[in-house]
């Protein structure tokens, strides 16, 4: 890491105490959006830290979020809403599952074991950003390992105007 960060580190470790997110800010709600560094999550919809519980990972797929999204749910409490972000320009509508498995591949010759996790990993490339959004949605709608009646929300995060639109509003059901 660079110094610069360290030493951003012991300016904010000073001040700690202050900025102690505590449960009281939470608005118990879930956000699943990509990790593209142009998105924040926090600042695009006025969040501080602790005030949501944030997923983020490449593409924002809500298939990916699974995991993540059952051990708040089921262990914390964490009922509210889960509102799924993607993005316009995003990186996953740019690479395909197949070149994904490519490159790993080229990346580890001669190594079998690489090659058949690879292929059996889905990069869950995105071909529409809406459509997307509805599928991820959908998905998570669909999925009995979520709590039942979760209030579900997709929208496009447009990173030329910084807005965001809803596409679609539905609860899990499953
Ligand atoms: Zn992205």
């Amino acid at each position: 890491m660079n110094p610069d960060l360290l030493q951003a580190n012991e300016k904010y470790a000073a001040n700690f105490a202050s900025l102690k997110p505590d449960m009281g800010r939470f608005r118990n709600m879930m956000i699943i959006a990509c990790c593209d560094p142009r998105v924040d999550p926090y600042d695009l919809l006025g969040l501080k830290n602790g005030e949501a519980l944030i997923i983020r990972n490449a593409g924002g797929s809500a298939v990916d979020a699974v995991r993540s999204i059952m051990v708040p749910q089921h262990s914390f409490g964490v009922t509210g809403e889960i509102a799924v972000i993607h993005h316009t320009d995003c990186g996953m509508t740019k690479v395909t599952t197949d070149q994904m498995r490519e490159l790993v591949k080229k990346a580890n010759p001669a190594r079998d074991d690489v090659a058949a996790t690879v292929d059996s990993m889905d990069f869950y490339h995105i071909l529409n950003i809406e459509e997307a959004v509805k599928n991820d949605v959908k998905f998570l709608s669909e999925n009995p390992l979520l709590l039942k009646g979760t209030k579900l929300s997709g929208w496009v995060h447009d990173l030329e105007t910084g807005k965001i639109s809803k596409v679609v509003e539905s609860a899990v059901s499953a």
